[in-house]
Order: C-alpha cells, then sequence, then structure tokens
C-alpha cells in the first residue's frame, strides 16, 4: 500500500511538473507526459515503417500541389511563430509531404510532422485553397500535441487501472512504442492514425483555420469542404470525419472562428 502510495504520488509530481502547458492558439490547458524528443523518435521509427510498404504515387501534378502548399503553410507558420517568439512549439517537428497511392479518402499527420494525402482524397481537393484545409486541419494536429496528449492520457488509464509499478515501465521508450503505435495504428496493414476524439478534432479545425490565413490561404474555403466530404459517400471514415459533429456543427463552429483568422491573417500581412 505505502508502495502504491508513493508511486502514485511520484507520478502525481511527474504529471504536475509536465502539465503545465497549454495548446497553440487557443490556449487550452493539458496534460503532457511525453517529451517532444520521445514522441518525434517514435513517431520517425514508424513512419520510416510504414513507408517501406505504402506506394508513393506517382501523380506528378498532385504530389507536386500537396508540396507547394505543405511548405508555403509550414513557412509562414514558422515566420508567425518566431515573431511572436513561440518558435519552441515546433520543437521535435520535421515537416514532410507525401501524397500516397491509395483509393481511400484521407490524409494524415503523424505526431512528428510527416503529413500523408492519399490519392484518393484528392478528387475532392482541385484548388490549393481546399488542399489548405486538409493541409492546416493536419499540420494542427501536430501542433497541438494531439498524439502525445492522447498517450498521455491512454497511459494515465493505464495507471488507474493497474496501479503497479509496471505502469512506470510504460513510460519507458520501450513500451512508449508499444503505446504509440496503439494509439495510432501505424504499422496495421491500413497504416492509418485512429480517430481523434471530437474535442481534438474541433480543435483542429479552429487551428487549421488560423494556420491557412496565415499562409494567406482562402478561409471560406474551409466550410465548402466539408459540405463537399458531407456529399462524398465513401464507405471508408477518413481521419478528419470519423469523431466529428455533424457537418452543420463543424461549419457553425468553423463560422465562429472566421473573425479571429482574419485577424491573424491580417498581423502577418
Ligand atoms: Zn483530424
Amino acid at each position: 500500500m505505502r508502495r502504491t502510495i508513493g508511486f502514485l504520488a511520484c507520478l502525481a509530481s511527474v504529471a504536475l511538473v509536465i502539465a503545465c502547458s497549454s495548446v497553440a492558439f487557443t490556449g487550452r490547458n493539458r496534460m503532457l507526459l511525453y517529451s517532444d524528443s520521445e514522441i518525434a523518435s517514435l513517431s520517425n521509427e514508424s513512419y520510416n515503417e510504414m513507408m517501406t510498404t505504402a506506394k508513393v504515387s506517382d501523380n506528378k501534378a498532385q504530389a507536386a500541389m500537396i508540396q507547394e502548399v505543405g511548405e508555403r503553410i509550414t513557412t509562414a507558420l514558422t515566420k508567425y511563430l518566431a515573431s511572436k517568439g513561440e518558435l519552441s512549439l515546433l520543437e521535435g517537428i520535421n515537416w514532410s509531404f507525401r501524397l500516397v497511392s491509395d483509393d481511400q479518402v484521407n490524409a494524415f499527420c503523424m505526431p512528428g510532422g510527416q503529413v500523408v494525402f492519399y490519392e484518393g482524397i484528392m478528387p475532392l481537393l482541385d484548388t490549393p485553397d481546399l488542399v489548405a484545409v486538409v493541409m492546416g486541419h493536419e499540420i494542427a494536429h501536430a501542433l497541438a500535441r494531439h498524439g502525445n496528449e492522447r498517450m498521455s492520457q491512454q497511459a494515465l488509464s493505464s495507471v488507474v487501472g493497474a496501479v503497479t509499478g509496471q505502469v512506470v515501465e510504460q513510460k519507458t521508450s520501450q513500451n512508449g512504442r508499444i503505446l504509440f503505435e496503439a494509439a495510432f495504428a501505424v504499422g496495421s496493414e491500413y497504416c492509418y492514425l485512429l480517430p481523434y476524439s471530437r474535442k481534438h478534432e474541433s480543435e483542429a479545425d479552429e487551428i487549421g483555420l488560423y494556420i491557412m490565413a496565415i499562409a494567406g490561404y482562402d478561409i471560406t474555403q474551409a466550410p465548402v469542404l466539408w459540405k463537399r466530404m458531407s456529399q462524398n459517400n465513401s464507405q471508408y471514415v477518413p481521419e478528419f470525419m470519423s469523431t466529428h459533429p455533424s457537418d452543420a456543427t463543424r461549419i457553425k463552429n468553423l463560422e465562429k472562428h472566421m473573425d479571429r483568422a482574419r485577424k491573424i491573417a491580417s498581423e502577418v500581412q
């Protein structure tokens, strides 16, 4: 019992030290138990493994559009954060942009910054502004450390369930990999990220809007894209649709953030 109390006290103090951080742009407080470098190395390892089986698209025009939008958005974001003295928000993130040959209507971003679009989503994204909506949303997940937060929540729920010394081990890098793969389903034959919570999805929508605004993309295309998505009768549920509120709610939420997105955009022009 004493060991258990000691362990919980130790964990609580660890959590308190690491918990003090807030999400970029929204300021929401959250708890992160993993360092950026731990997450980056797990992310890089899983991504490299995934890309050994994924087929890179040979559609040069579409791949070039993904690359251009990705570079423009991340360059503008880096410049913006530098101007605010907040470059540390990008620690552990190295952006890359890939188009993969796969019919699924999907796109995702690994916590380490590796953005992957599937060919199947491209018919819905026929302009750079529409690509920027999805790119902004995906990049927002990485910037907001949603992956780290999800892993931290899972680690803590294991603590509550088990209350044994094993849980401490779970935070070591060896077991961190198991937790990471459980959280992201990477390495599975489908190679996609498990759905984020609705809260994370809504937050990625909001931050994504600010990010595309910073890069000078047309933010009015965000609701246009979600309308298109809802009309698309795909059987597959993509990462960014899976746990979402209805499209009507989503579009209403986006409208709420348009003014702030325009204000943020005006700061960089
Ligand atoms: Zn998402």
